[in-house]
């Protein structure tokens, strides 16, 4: 991952291990010894626990170069302290800083012949996206898959296909293609050698090859042990063949207590978008909540008819979509996701499957003295100690239910529909038969193309904000005894996640663009339709409070809801909402469906527009670094759990004793 980032930063790393070493992680002795202040520490291990979290000094989220709030001067003087080698410090002080030189566009990832940094074209600062792009396309035509690899351009102008495997020279047997160098014959780099070069990332790739062999001999079933043994051949010979042949058993694999998943998997951070970066977890199944998810499938036949439409616009059989929760026990990336939805290889999609996996802690991940910016100081208590629970409930509704209902109503092949459309159902929004449908071949995505998604998004959290309501649901969860009361426990989760819906909607603005007037993230882009509902629900039941100066700058913004209407106008304003976004969906009704949404998620006005966008990016919090635990085997077979401090010290010890 490292050397898939920035050329310095593997030295970094390694620079930050070794001055936790030399003073056994008591950085005070390094102030002391070194002579730079306590700001000036502080500073720096604030650096290093951003750059153990985003594994490079380039932000995983943004792919910007971040530099220490410390000098160049402070860093020399802690490197002097601890003895560091002087080709060490050669390798990576200058590279943590930006000195008057630097461009601009080293700042940013993206191709080298713009003058941007990335780890997957090593020692090729000329290369060209026209000569990225055709590379792939060749090595492509020879049947090589591009994840594991990295592109070398060499001093007599060939290239070197670099690919990840433990070995330098595979059996033939165990590679992909069957010849290992080319010349170009045709196109713009006519007459152009191809070398595939194996073995980069030896060391790494043959410690982790070793390490697969051992897991396949401690697996649970027979599939993981065939999934490791197809792992350890990927990574030990190079070949991706046998990585796919990992990721098949993978899928495969069903409901296992431990889950994990390695490899080159996600490919946002080539510039060319198909080398992949590396990454691994270990997770455990969260039993609990897949008890209270299963409950939630066995009651969907008597939670399906709550919903506000009729069987028409439903399917004959409910088949809930694959969807886990994990929890991490580790999980080594760049920047951690909230869920993942994996493999990647579309054929594998479609004839094996995939898995739909949230990552729990990930989500109920904070801080210890984490503000809530917009909750009102009387609703903190309860917001606080409900949140997680609400966000539980909400995610699994959304998640089964949500995504899990609907029918669209289609004629399948000329002729044959699957609706009587002699006699169409009847439109609850009109009182009259419908008389839009999806023609063969049409699919919700090709006919609402872009509004899609976050469309859909939409109505799941619609479904989730109104079956929350019932408290037949909240049982299910836990909460309460199925008995409706605003002011139990249960009332408490169902009020938490009204709140949070509220100010989501709120928080939503961050990714709104003023000036394209569009928006960045579907999810976010949803909730705000959702605020927008709620705070037209009428009788006052949503409303924002805040100071506005003459101005127009915002303080004290809160998101006001009250308890005691959920039922009688949130509930009924969201249902109706919900409705509309359903029907329209169902019946393939681009002209209404898309003038709804794009009505409900547009942002209007200067209170909007800058009030309250200008005070939402005031309180923006910090993004999260997480710090992982380890696990250490003893000489008994026990297993122990080591936790660290979530603080920067903590975070680099936890990378000490990983031992990687
Ligand atoms: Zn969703």
């Amino acid at each position: 991952m490292l050397r898939q980032n920035s050329t310095e930063s593997l030295p970094i790393y390694t620079l930050i291990l070794q001055l936790h070493k030399y003073c056994d992680g008591e950085w005070a002795h390094l102030v002391k010894s070194s002579g730079v202040d306590d700001d000036a520490m502080n500073h720096f291990l604030e650096y290093a626990a951003q750059f153990l979290g985003n594994l490079g000094n380039y932000k995983s989220f943004g792919d910007v170069k971040f530099v220490p709030r410390c000098s160049k001067a402070d860093v020399e003087k802690l490197c002097e302290s601890a003895n560091i080698e002087k080709a060490l410090r050669d390798q990576c002080v200058g590279g943590m800083f930006v000195d008057d030189t630097a461009s601009e566009a080293a700042m940013l990832f993206g191709f080298p012949d713009e003058g941007h940094i990335s780890g997957y074209y090593p020692a090729s600062p000329g290369i060209t996206q026209d000569e990225i792009e055709t590379l792939g396309a060749f090595v492509g035509s020879k049947g090589l898959l591009p994840e594991n690899t990295r592109i070398r351009k060499t001093t007599d102008g060939d290239y070197d296909v670099l690919i990840a495997s433990a070995v330098t020279h595979p059996p033939a047997s165990d590679m992909d293609t069957t010849q290992t160098a080319w010349t170009i014959d045709a196109g713009p780099l006519s007459g152009k050698k191809v070398n595939l070069v194996y073995g980069d990332h030896q060391e790494e790739m043959a410690k982790i090859a070793l390490n697969i062999k051992k897991a396949a001999q401690n697996s649970a079933n027979d599939t993981q042990r065939a999934m490791m043994n197809e792992y350890a051949k990927s990574f030990g010979t190079g070949s991706l063949l046998a990585f796919k042949e990992s990721q098949k058993l993978w899928v495969q694999d069903i409901g296992p207590d431990v889950e994990s998943n390695i490899g080159f998997i996600e490919t946002y951070r080539d510039p060319a978008g198909i080398r992949g970066e590396w990454e691994g977890f270990v997770a455990m199944v969260n039993k609990e909540r897949t008890m209270a998810f299963k409950k939630l499938v066995e009651a969907a036949p008597t939670m399906i008819p709550k919903l506000p439409w009729s069987p028409d616009f439903e399917k004959d059989k409910f088949t809930p979509p694959d969807f886990t929760s994990l929890e991490v026990l580790s999980f080594a990336c760049s920047g951690l996701p909230a869920g993942i939805n994996i493999p990647n290889y579309d054929d594998i999609r479609q004839t094996c499957g995939f898995k739909n996996v949230s990552l729990g802690n990930v989500l109920s991940a904070k801080g210890s003295n984490e503000e809530i910016p917009f909750i009102h100081a009387d609703d903190l208590d309860v917001y606080r100690k409900n949140r997680d629970a609400a966000f539980e409930v909400q995610v699994g509704i959304h998640e089964l239910l949500g995504h899990g209902t609907g029918k669209l109503l289609q004629e399948t092949s000329t002729g044959v529909f699957n609706f009587d459309h002699r006699n169409p159902p009847v439109s609850p929004i009109t009182g009259k038969p419908i008389t839009t449908y999806y023609k063969p071949h049409e699919t919700w995505g090709s006919v609402f193309g872009a509004t899609a998604s976050s469309y859909e998004e939409c109505r799941a959290e619609c479904v989730a904000m109104a079956l929350a309501c019932d408290f037949a649901i909240l049982r299910i969860f836990g909460f309460g005894d199925g008995t409706t009361d605003l002011h139990s426990q249960a009332g408490d989760v169902l009020y938490a996640a009204y709140l949070s819906m509220a100010r989501a909607g709120v928080v939503a603005l961050e990714f709104w663009d003023p000036r394209s007037g569009k928006w960045g993230q579907i999810h976010m882009q949803a909730r705000f339709s959702i605020l927008k509902t709620f705070l037209e629900a009428g009788d006052g039941f949503c409303r924002l409070e805040c100071n506005e100066a003459s101005s127009g700058e915002l303080s004290n913004l809160t998101v006001r809801l009250d308890r005691a209407k959920i039922l009688s106008h949130g509930r009924p304003a969201v249902e109706q909402y919900l409705q509309r976004l359903h029907v329209y969906k169902s019946t393939a009704n681009l002209e209404e469906g898309r003038s709804l949404y794009e009505g409900k998620t547009k942002v209007e006005g200067e209170f909007w527009q800058k009030g309250v966008r200008d005070e939402v990016l005031r309180q923006k919090m910090p993004r999260k670094v997480f710090c992982m635990a380890n696990t250490v085997l003893s000489e008994d077979g026990s297993v122990a759990l080591k936790e660290y401090a979530a603080t920067p010290k903590g975070l680099i010890q936890s990378w000490v004793e990983r031992d990687v």
